[in-house]
């Protein structure tokens, strides 16, 4: 059976840690997709559209990896790509508290569905998409946090 994962976030924006899960999902599952949330009300600091192409930039052509955008129950997406794992990243006991949460929500909505968490590699422990949000808002230089040249 082929193992699909969904890795599903904000990814505003995507960033070196985001990148080592999926990179290290890989040697997990057959095929990965990215699904970046996007909700019209809830606006992304970096636009949508380019996060998708400048997410796909950082793969070969050939990775298993899709990038997709979606506005819907993580849980209903999974199904729609016959996915049964969700593949997160957990920094800290902050991130775990609340994906402990949402993953009990998932697999109620669906039960099919086993939530996967990788430890951050240790170099990107401390990366988070606000604290980059707001170096660029005030002009730093993000460049070393990300796995893709910014336009
Ligand atoms: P969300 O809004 O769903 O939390 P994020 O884009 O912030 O979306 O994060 C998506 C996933 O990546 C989450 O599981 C998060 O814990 C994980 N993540 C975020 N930053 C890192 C990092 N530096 N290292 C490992 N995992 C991370």
């Amino acid at each position: 059976m082929t193992r699909i994962a969904i890795f599903p976030g904000s990814f505003d924006p995507y960033t070196k840690g985001h990148h080592d899960i999926v990179c290290r999902g890989l040697n997990l599952f057959d095929k990965i997709i990215i699904a970046v949330g996007y909700n019209s009300k809830k606006k992304h600091y970096f636009d949508v559209d380019q996060m998708l192409g400048l997410i796909k930039s950082a793969f070969e052509e050939s990775d298993p990896v899709e990038v997709i955008q979606y506005d819907e129950l993580t849980a209903g997406l999974a199904k729609k790509y016959q996915a049964n794992y969700l593949l997160r990243g957990l920094r800290n006991t902050t991130d775990f508290e609340y994906e402990n949460s949402i993953s009990q929500v998932n697999r109620y909505l669906n039960q099919e569905l086993e939530t996967v968490f990788l430890i951050t590699s240790p170099q990107y422990a401390s990366i988070s998409s606000s604290i980059i949000r707001e170096v660029h808002k005030y002009g730093g230089d993000i460049s070393d946090f990300l796995p893709y040249q910014l336009p």
